[in-house]
């Protein structure tokens, strides 16, 4: 006997995957040159210089055990310091060592929290289009998946359509700014007017409904403000990761925030680390703990995604794509002509073109795009959108 909903999600291969897969199946057959894949957000940046200098002085200047030792399970005390040290640089915010927990990424970091949100009949909300990973998370964690519908075509929120998801069971919203898939940043306003909508329902319910803020694309931002939720709405939990702001995916590092002016701030801390230990994550890797001691500071150059975004926005809205306007991360959504993205992600496939249909996203009718390729890639394919157009 094994257990179904394991089994679902296993069977239930993640489709982004499975098209990325095929891309590099038909690069291998016809060569690299003549495939255009768009599907998976692997940062295409190098990694800082710093960090591997960081990594060759740790393995000079540490102590073997120490490196490869496990740390306490809520972090190294060190990283936890200079995660705090640096955010209090940039938000002017007072944050502590002991409100962080150190995770392997953001993906540990929202199934944690979600666990440590889901009292029984708890219900999740999150805004269409979202990160299709939310599902298994909340899910497992025993919680309901509740999703609001897109605020199309400028995907900030719809927030008659936030308030009628609202109900007594409602234990948190997510949200994600900069957000995967339609590059869209939700502007202060936006969230001051979320944060508002929150209190007032928290209060007629008569306990807190938290944010928890999904922030692997904080600092992929092309010139607007991504605000600190923390510093808007006091009763946040800050899922971060270093996987697209360092390109460290592979590694495995990130954090959870829970402010101490959060509502039951300790008893959800605590509650944290419970979740944490519910999903088997022990602690982070202790060597990338220590890199971040070292690197929390460091910031991408973004100049070539924003090449990338400049090309591939303009290059489409001019042919006549609809496109949702890319402020932030490195994905782009677009329309797609004849509203079936499935179809059109078919026809694209065709042509050796690999795009991601919007359908497990929340919004069938889009299609994602990641830029995170070479320019020459962009170049090459834009013909090749313009047939799909013109047909
Ligand atoms: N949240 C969003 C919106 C993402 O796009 C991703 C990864 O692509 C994650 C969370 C998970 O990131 P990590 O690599 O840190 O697990």
């Amino acid at each position: 006997m094994i257990n179904e909903l394991a089994y679902a999600l296993g069977d239930n291969g993640c489709c982004i995957r499975e098209i990325a897969e095929f891309g590099a199946k038909r690069a291998a057959e016809i060569g690299k040159d003549k495939v255009f894949n768009f599907t998976i957000g692997n940062p295409s940046l190098p990694t800082p210089p710093e960090v591997a200098d960081a990594v060759k002085a740790i393995l000079e200047d540490t102590d073997n055990l120490a490196i490869h030792s496990y740390t306490p399970a809520v972090g190294d005390g060190a990283c936890r310091q200079a995660i705090a040290d640096d955010l209090n640089h940039r938000f002017g915010t007072h944050i502590s060592a002991d409100e962080l927990y150190i995770t392997c990424g953001a993906s540990p970091a929202l199934a944690a929290t979600f666990h440590a949100l889901a009292f029984p009949n708890a219900e999740i909300v999150t805004i269409a289009p979202f990160f299709m990973e939310y599902r298994p998370f909340v899910e497992s964690a025993g919680a309901k998946l509740v999703v609001v519908p897109a605020d199309i075509p400028d995907f900030q929120i719809n927030f008659e359509a936030v308030e009628q998801a609202l109900n007594p069971n409602t234990a948190a919203i997510i949200v994600n700014s900069p957000n995967n898939p339609s590059g869209t940043v939700y502007t202060r306003q936006t969230l001051e007017k979320l944060a508002d909508l929150l209190r007032r329902k928290a209060e007629e319910y008569g306990h807190p409904i938290y944010i928890v803020a999904d922030e692997p694309y904080r600092e992929l931002a092309y010139g607007v403000e991504v605000p600190f939720v923390p510093t808007i709405y006091k009763d946040t939990v800050v899922c971060y990761s270093y996987s697209k702001s360092l390109t460290l995916p592979g590694e495995r590092i990130g954090y959870i925030y829970v402010p101490k002016a959060a509502t039951d701030s300790k008893a959800l801390y605590t509650a944290v680390c419970g979740g944490s230990r519910a999903i088997g994550h022990i602690c982070a890797p202790s060597l990338w703990q220590k890199v971040i001691t070292r690197c929390a500071h460091l910031r991408p150059d973004l100049t070539e995604y924003d090449r990338n975004r400049t090309l591939l926005y303009e290059g489409l809205t001019q042919m006549g794509y609809t496109v949702a306007k890319p402020d932030g991360a490195f994905y782009l959504f677009v329309q797609a002509p004849g509203g079936d993205s499935v179809a059109f992600a078919r026809k694209a496939m065709e042509l050796d073109l690999f795009i991601v249909p919007g359908d497990d996203f929340g919004c069938p009718e889009y299609f994602r795009m990641c830029y995170c390729v070479s320019h020459e890639t962009i170049e090459k394919s834009l013909p090749l959108f313009r047939k799909l157009i013109e047909a």
